[in-house]
């Protein structure tokens, strides 16, 4: 069966077709960081009006790449929530569009659920039961995962995600939106030692996160300065900001391994891509004691923040599991809050 998905959740625009006999065949995405930048941030409203414009150019490109003629196309999985109400609509109408046109089923698919899934794309899929990081720029979650929709909430973010968190702090450091992969970049070259940061509820003895109270100490740092910051400054005060957010999140991951008993981790979302979280996820899982060990698992790196990939393969994923999942009610609704937990098992 070939599955189209379509994401536009947010200020991505991903679209792909994956096989469930043979694969991945082709995707296809349009960021429109660069678009929103001069504005800090995302602008919901223009971030409608693109998806509008990318999503028939890239149905294109993906069919294309794939060598397939739309009317080849079994069934279409959208994105249907969570995510900006006017950007989903976008989504959701182009895939209820098109299947109308061809007579195709469509199915709705919860955006954190194709982050979750995304590492099974991987060239070395991890196998079910697993604990999910689940770290993106909306999100912060530890989940135990035992197959497609059977998901148990471990323990999340009392305030902002860790992406979140990432952009925040790079923004008090003056570099552009969103600053996650900047800020990592200028760490690098920080002195450790210059600003040693609070490890937010690390003894907190639960599965739970914190991270505006970092911002805070970062924002309290960057005060300090008489001055503007020279740039070891900035990567100073970038190393610190790193090194405590990156502390936090392998302990707690840590922690939800010991919990569980489980011996699989899984890191998904755009903070995935993180290249200090992942030396220090892969030291952690490589432990000296062999009874703390565990292996750790990540999503091709292009496949760490949004695209379409992973919307095809949930949506083929369920589709496998329950065929009448497939619907041909073309009345599309999306839900741009949509607790994971409302989800039911494939
Ligand atoms: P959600 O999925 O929760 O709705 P989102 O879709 O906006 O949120 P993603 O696309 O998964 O989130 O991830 C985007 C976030 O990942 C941004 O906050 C970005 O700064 C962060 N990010 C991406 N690459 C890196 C990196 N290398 N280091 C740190 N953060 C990164
Ligand atoms: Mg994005
Ligand atoms: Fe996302």
């Amino acid at each position: 069966m070939i599955v189209l998905g379509i994401e536009s959740s947010c200020d991505e625009t991903g679209l792909a077709l994956y096989d469930t006999e043979r694969g991945l065949l082709a995707h296809a995405l349009h960021s429109q960081i660069a678009m929103h930048r001069e504005y800090g941030g995302v602008v919901p409203e223009l971030a409608s009006r693109d998806h509008v414009r990318r999503a028939l150019p890239l149905l294109s490109e993906v069919l294309s790449k794939a060598n397939l003629d739309k009317k080849q196309i079994d069934a279409i999985a959208f994105t249907e929530g969570p995510g900006l109400a006017g950007a989903l609509l976008v989504g959701s109408s182009v895939a209820c569009g098109l299947a109308f046109a061809l007579n195709k089923p469509v199915i709705g698919i919860h955006h954190l659920e194709g982050h979750l899934l995304s590492p099974l794309l991987a060239s070395r899929p991890p196998e079910f039961p697993f604990v999910a990081l689940l770290v993106s720029g909306g999100h912060t979650q530890l989940m135990r995962v035992d197959g497609v929709g059977r998901y148990e909430l471990l323990g999340e973010t009392l305030d902002d995600a860790a992406g979140e968190a990432f952009d925040k702090s790079a923004k008090l450091l003056g570099l552009d939106y969103p600053g996650g992969p900047a800020i990592s970049k200028l760490a690098t070259t920080g002195n450790p030692e210059v600003h040693v940061f609070p490890r937010p509820m690390l003894h907190s003895k639960d599965l739970n996160f914190s991270f505006s109270g970092l911002k805070t100490a970062v924002l309290t740092a960057v005060k300090k300065y008489p001055e503007t910051l020279t740039e070891d400054d900035k990567a100073n005060v970038a190393r610190g900001f790193v090194d405590a957010i990156v502390d936090v999140l392998v302990a707690k991951c840590q922690s939800a391994m010991k919990q569980t008993g489980l011996k699989r981790l899984v890191i998904a979302g755009g903070v995935g891509a993180n290249q200090q979280l992942r030396a220090a996820l892969n030291a952690a899982a490589n432990h000296h004691n062999p009874k703390k060990r565990f292996d750790v698992y990540y999503p091709e790196l292009e496949f760490c923040t949004d695209n379409g990939a992973m919307i095809a393969f949930a949506g083929g994923m369920r589709l496998k599991a329950n065929p009448n999942l497939a619907t041909y009610n073309y009345s599309f609704n999306v839900r741009p809050r949509w607790p994971l937990s409302e989800l039911s098992a494939a």
